[in-house]
């Protein structure tokens, strides 16, 4: 197998039920490097929502069986993604009432897909400067890894890891932000802080490390993915085979 990396974009899910929009979208936002999720209606859009992760949601508000509004509530009830809300031109749009029920921007059709990822860019930039979680807990658990932050022990399965100070500081904060995307700044920030030396390179080779460390496969990586371009994940689903 030649893959290097379990590479994957952002993983956006569209909402979207004109079929006009939904193959510009789907062409138009992969050509950007998203990974592109369709629901055309809104009962589809919760049941999609609910079977993976996704770090941005684009939602139409007249969407058939299910209303955008609704569908946004439904996915705040669990989620802190970064919602967009679509609307048509001439739809009366209530904006208070959408930042109450929880959407972080909105865009009126038809709209220019430049402007469109802009936004998307925007909402990412503005969800990652506002968390990520810092631990609090003296144990930190996802599926087999678990971490024991004051004694600094790391296991597998039950199995010890030997972890170095930065690979285990890598992997709390990764433990902490499943299946979230943290960028490289934030990775690097939050471990290294004003440590951090020499070139970009260094936190790619902890990765790499870790993978070593943790992947049964560290070329085809199942928990420590790569978003292309961004940075990396803790995957919350279970790896194949399991
Ligand atoms: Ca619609």
């Amino acid at each position: 197998m030649s893959k290097v990396h379990n590479e994957t974009g952002l993983r956006i899910l569209v909402v979207e039920d004109e079929e006009s929009f939904v193959d510009a979208l789907k062409v138009g936002l992969a050509r950007e490097g998203f990974d592109v999720s369709v629901a055309r209606d809104g009962l589809e859009a919760v049941d999609v929502f609910q079977s993976r992760p996704f770090d941005v949601v684009l939602l139409d508000l007249m969407l058939p069986k299910m209303s955008g509004l609704d569908v946004c509530r439904a996915i705040r009830l669990a989620s802190t993604v970064p919602i967009i809300i679509v609307s048509a031109k001439g739809e009366e749009v209530d904006m208070v009432l959408m930042l109450e029920i929880g959407a972080d921007d909105y865009v009126t059709k038809p709209y220019r897909l430049r402007e469109l990822v802009a936004r998307i860019r925007a909402v990412l930039r503005r969800h990652e400067a506002t968390a990520p979680a810092v631990p609090s807990e003296s144990v930190v658990e996802h599926g087999p890894l678990r971490l024991d932050v004051d004694a600094r022990r790391c296991f597998l399965n039950g199995k010890e890891v030997k972890l170095r100070k930065k690979e285990f500081a890598l992997m709390m904060l990764m433990l902490e932000n499943p299946g979230r995307v943290l960028t490289r700044d934030v990775l690097i920030d939050r471990v290294w802080g004003s440590d951090y030396v020499g070139d970009t390179k260094t936190l790619d080779v902890h990765i790499k490390r870790l993978r070593t460390l943790i992947e049964e496969d560290p070329k085809n990586p199942a928990y420590i993915t790569t978003v292309r371009g961004v940075g990396y994940r803790l995957e919350v689903a279970k790896p194949a085979g399991e």
